[in-house]
């Protein structure tokens, strides 16, 4: 039998592993500071951990394998389906391409997935936390592979308190390689997103990238390993302040991780063929405990490191079917239903809320209007600024000529032509500079902003201080324009 462990003969189909647990929140602690304990997690069996390996299988393709999936564009962009192009100034996500001025794509992104965080928090509590967010996943994945190197809990437990020996340096090395292996790949994974993954892949085993992808390369693969290795459960309680946000975000009807106190208490161990009257149906076996990743006891109550990963759902409900007592001892609950439980009545969970119909509500409005300004997002734009010294000339035939650059920016990946004119100026001439008469034409390479400096001429002398008028560029290949304002000075007061 494992150290720190002894089996309790419950009387029911199977016996019970009863585990010494010394939980972190003990509440006697009273000191400002709390020094650590480690926590050694012990394998959970049950659906709910089948379900985080599979969100975590999900997570982790999607992280190291995005950088490699292709998307055609056409001959001059490039073929990467999901690249954040720095010097470019572009992001590409399959075929969404951001430029720098439509920002407010990526703004509205964060908005609606801050609001969709909200809405996860306020109905099924920390979700994120406990199923998806990097650091859970991570830390999932790095106790994985310290089981597979040293056992599960009660061998980490003992072969942390063995003296050294060459058996122990052994799997210590074993996991800290496979624990750097895991980190570097993840922050080789992050910089692929910013150049071509395959052109910077070769570079680097070439020792011949940018320097700075080795830095980053660096410091993600010290955050991998400290934070999954080492730091773990102290990055959720005193780094994060998304517990402190979420508490704010959640109400008496959002689910969290509860224990069934009334039916549960008074605890106690539980012997062969002892009557279930008058207890509790906890037989105090820590089994929840020994699975927590948080080191916590949920019985305990409420916490603020719980991340509602549920496995001790999973232990207790072990736990449950071998005395022969009903599941979910431990179980998803809201605090409403606890109580509507307590006092006999059917528990009912309410979804719809004014908080989560707000939320829900922000998300689609969001999402229609991102939606909206993708669908009839312009490939081309244009941009007037207009010369301020002089603001104006007045030539010997005394006509008013006003300077201007002109920026025209092409977003397709082909060769464009743009013919320029002026609206809301009578007669008015516009020409490039040092250009022949006529409307000017210009063309825009693929995928390009150029600038241009322009006259525009107005028979004169009696032009208005200011007046408003219209610069137009047409596509010559289809008649699309882009328009924008601006401004034409002259000498009347
Ligand atoms: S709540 Fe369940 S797992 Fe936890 S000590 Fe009680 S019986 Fe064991
Ligand atoms: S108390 Fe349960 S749900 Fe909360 S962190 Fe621990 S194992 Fe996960």
């Amino acid at each position: 039998m494992p150290e720190g462990a002894d089996m309790t003969d419950t009387g029911s189909r199977s016996r019970v592993e009863t585990v010494d647990v010394a939980p972190v929140n003990k509440k006697e602690n009273r000191s400002l500071y709390k020094k650590r304990e480690k926590i050694y997690p012990k394998r959970a069996q049950g659906g709910f951990r089948k379900f985080k390996w599979f969100v975590m299988a999900v997570t982790l393709t999607i992280y190291y394998v995005t950088p490699w999936l292709r998307w055609d564009r056409g001959p001059n962009a490039p073929d990467q389906a999901v690249l954040i192009d720095l010097p470019g100034r572009r992001f590409y996500f399959f075929f969404i391409e951001i430029w720098p001025q439509e920002v407010f794509f990526i703004a509205g992104l964060l908005i609606l997935a801050a609001m969709v965080l909200f809405l996860t928090a306020a109905t099924v509590g920390r979700a994120w936390c406990g199923y998806s967010c990097p650091q859970t996943v991570w830390t999932d994945l790095f106790i994985a592979v310290e089981r597979f190197w040293e056992g599960d809990r009660n061998a980490r437990m003992r072969l942390d308190r063995a003296p050294a020996s060459v058996g122990k340096f052994g799997k210590k090395l074993g996991k800290h390689i496979s624990w750097l292996l895991i980190a570097v790949a993840t922050g080789g994974a992050w910089v692929f997103y910013f150049a071509d993954a395959p052109t910077l892949a070769s570079e680097l085993f070439a020792l011949d990238a940018q320097f700075a992808a080795y830095v980053w390369i660096g410091i993600l693969t010290a955050f991998t390993y400290v934070f999954g290795g080492f730091m773990r459960e102290q990055v959720c309680t005193y780094m994060c302040p998304w517990p402190r946000i979420q508490a704010a975000l959640a109400d008496e009807d959002t689910l969290i991780v509860n224990y069934n106190v009334e039916r549960g208490e008074p605890r106690g161990s539980h012997k062969a063929g002892e009557s279930w009257e008058g207890r509790g149906d906890c037989v105090d076996c820590n089994q929840c405990v020994a699975v927590c990743p948080m080191g916590i006891d949920i019985r305990d109550g409420q916490q603020i490191e719980c991340i509602s990963c549920a496995l001790c759902i999973d232990a207790c409900n072990g736990v449950m079917e071998k005395v022969g007592r009903p599941p979910n001892l431990i179980g998803y609950s809201t605090l409403n239903m606890a109580d509507q439980d307590a006092r006999g009545e059917t528990p009912r969970f309410r979804m719809f809320r004014g908080r989560t119909v707000l939320y829900a509500g922000m998300i689609a409005l969001v999402g229609a209007i991102m939606l909206y300004a993708l669908l009839t997002r312009s490939v081309m734009d244009i941009g007037v600024q207009h010369q301020r010294n002089p603001l104006f000339t007045t030539l010997s035939d005394g006509s008013i000529r006003n300077a201007y650059t002109v920026r025209i920016t092409n977003k397709l990946h082909e060769d464009r032509t743009f013919r320029l004119r002026v609206e809301g100026l009578a007669g008015a001439d516009v020409r490039r500079i040092g250009g022949d008469a006529g409307l000017p034409v210009f063309r825009v390479g693929p995928d390009t902003i150029e600038s241009y400096r322009v006259f525009v001429t107005s028979p004169g002398p009696d032009v208005p201080a200011s007046r408003d008028l219209e610069f137009v560029i047409e596509d010559l290949a289809n008649g699309n324009t882009a328009i924008t304002d601006s401004s034409f000075k002259g000498p009347q007061r």
